[in-house]
C-alpha cells in the first residue's frame, strides 16, 4: 500500500456539490484550507452556481459538470478565474485522472463508478462514500485499487466505524460485524401505514442530514442492504458474519465482535464530518469542530432486531450475497430504477422492494463479472426490467 502523507495533500472531490461533497469542503476548511489541501478538481452535475463558488473559493485547478448541457453556464460562471472547465463523462474522467493523492468519491449512484475506478487504477488513495463501486462492482473495484496501489478508506459512517474498530493484528479473531441502522423515519410504522407514505415523509431522516437518494434508502433500508454488501467486500467476511441491529439514536456507528466475546464499538454524534475527516487525515486523527457526545444527556442507547417483513431490503441483500457474482449490480440497478419511479410517483413506497425482488428473481442466473462491461450490462438489464415491472404495476 502506498502511504502518501505530504502536506498539502492534493485532493479531488467527485460530487463536491452534494451532501458529502459540501461536508468534505467544510472539513478541508477546518483542517487548514489551502495550506493543508491543494484542490485539483471539483465535480458536480446540476448545481453550477455552487460548483463555481466552491472552485473559486478553494482555488481548484479544474471544475467539471457531468451535464454537458451545462458546460457553457459553468464556463461563464468561472470566466476570468483561470480555472479549467470540462463537462460530461470525459470531463469526469479528466478530473479523476488528475494527479491528486486523494480522491473523495461522493457522486451518487452508478455514475460514480467509472471515475472512481479511473482514480483507483492510477493509484490514488480513495476516500469512498459512493456505494455503487462496491455493491455493483465488488471484486473488480477492489482489484483496481490493489493494482493501482493506493489506499481505500471507507467514508460511510458504518464502515468507517468498523475500519476504526478492527484490530488488524487480530484479523483471525474477527467473528462478526454488526452494522447499526437507525430504522429510518418509519421504524415504528405498520406496513399499512408505510404503504401510503409520500416522498417528503420518506426523505425526512430522524438523525442524519443526507442527500435524497440515501435518505429514501434509509427509509426502505436498502441503504443498509447496500452496506451489508459493502461490508463483505471491504472486510472480507462471509455473509453469515454480517449482522444488522436497529439502533434508533445512531450514536453507535457500528461494531466488531471477536471470538472471545468482546465487542468493540465506535461512537459519535451523527455527523459525517467525523468519518470524512478520519479518511482525509488517515493515518492520523485531526481536530474537528463537531459536537461532542454528552453521555449524561444521551442517557440511554436502544437496540432492536430489524423487521424483515416491513423492510425486505435486508433479506434481498442476503440473497444477493449468497448468490454472489453480478447480483449486487442487479440489486443496485433495480433499486435505482425503483427509486426513480417512486420519486416520479409512479409506484408506492413498499412497491420499491417488490420491483427489486421481481428483477432479482428474473436475473438470478447471471454469473460473475469478468470485466466492468459485464457490470454495466447487468446494471442496464436490471434497470430495463425494473422499468417493465413498474409499468405493469402502474397499469394494474
Ligand atoms: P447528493 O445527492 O447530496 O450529492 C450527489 C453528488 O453527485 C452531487 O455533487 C451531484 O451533483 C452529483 N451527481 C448527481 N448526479 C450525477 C451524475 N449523473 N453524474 C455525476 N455526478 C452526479 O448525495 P450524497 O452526498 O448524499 O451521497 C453521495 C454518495 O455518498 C452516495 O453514493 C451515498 O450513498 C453515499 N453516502 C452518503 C452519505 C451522506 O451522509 N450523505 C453517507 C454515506 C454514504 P449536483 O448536486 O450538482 O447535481
Amino acid at each position: 500500500m502506498i502511504m502518501r502523507t505530504e502536506v498539502p495533500r492534493r485532493l479531488t472531490i467527485l460530487g463536491s456539490t452534494g451532501s458529502i461533497g459540501t461536508n468534505t469542503l467544510d472539513v478541508v476548511r477546518q483542517l487548514g484550507g489551502r495550506d493543508a489541501f491543494e484542490i485539483m478538481a471539483l465535480t458536480g452535475n446540476g448545481n453550477i452556481e455552487l460548483l463555481a463558488e466552491q472552485a473559486r473559493k478553494f482555488g481548484a485547478r479544474l471544475a467539471v459538470t457531468a451535464d454537458e448541457n451545462r458546460y457553457a453556464a459553468l464556463k461563464d460562471a468561472l470566466s476570468g478565474s483561470g480555472i479549467a472547465v470540462a463537462a460530461g463523462v470525459s470531463g469526469l474522467d479528466e478530473a479523476a485522472g488528475l494527479d491528486a493523492d486523494w480522491v473523495m468519491a461522493a457522486i451518487v449512484g452508478t455514475a460514480g463508478l467509472a471515475p472512481t475506478l479511473r482514480a483507483a487504477r492510477r493509484g490514488a488513495n480513495i476516500a469512498l462514500a459512493n456505494k455503487e463501486c462496491l455493491v455493483s462492482a465488488g471484486e473488480l473495484f477492489l482489484d483496481a485499487v490493489s493494482s493501482g496501489g493506493g489506499l481505500l478508506i471507507p467514508v460511510d459512517s458504518e464502515h468507517s466505524a468498523i475500519f476504526q474498530c478492527l484490530d488488524k493484528s487480530q484479523r483471525h479473531a474477527l467473528e462478526r460485524i454488526i452494522l447499526t441502522a437507525s430504522g429510518g423515519p418509519f421504524r415504528a410504522c405498520t406496513r399499512e401505514e408505510m404503504a401510503g407514505v409520500t416522498l417528503q415523509a420518506a426523505r425526512s431522516h430522524p438523525n442524519w442530514s443526507m442527500g435524497l437518494k440515501i435518505s429514501v434508502g434509509s427509509a426502505t433500508m436498502f441503504n443498509k442492504a447496500f452496506e451489508m454488501i459493502e461490508a463483505k467486500h471491504l472486510f472480507g467476511v462471509r455473509p453469515d458474519q454480517i449482522e444488522v441491529v436497529v439502533h434508533p439514536q445512531s450514536v453507535i456507528h457500528s461494531m466488531v465482535g471477536y471470538v472471545d466475546g468482546s465487542v468493540i464499538a465506535q461512537l459519535g454524534v451523527p455527523d459525517m464530518r467525523t468519518a470524512i475527516g478520519y479518511a482525509l487525515s488517515y493515518p492520523v486523527r485531526s481536530a474537528l469542530d463537531v459536537e461532542r457526545l454528552d453521555f449524561a444527556k444521551l442517557a440511554r442507547l436502544d437496540f432492536e432486531a430489524p423487521d424483515e417483513t416491513r423492510f425486505p431490503a435486508l433479506r434481498l441483500a442476503r440473497t444477493a450475497l449468497e448468490r454472489g457474482g453480478l447480483q449486487g449490480a442487479v440489486l443496485n440497478g433495480a433499486e435505482e430504477a425503483a427509486f426513480a419511479a417512486f420519486v416520479a410517483e409512479r409506484i408506492g413506497f413498499l412497491d420499491m422492494a417488490d420491483v427489486v425482488e421481481a428483477v432479482m428473481d428474473q436475473l438470478a442466473g447471471l454469473g460473475s463479472a469478468g470485466e466492468i462491461a459485464d457490470v454495466v450490462q447487468a446494471d442496464a438489464e436490471a434497470r430495463r426490467r425494473a422499468r417493465d415491472v413498474v409499468s405493469k404495476m402502474a397499469a394494474a
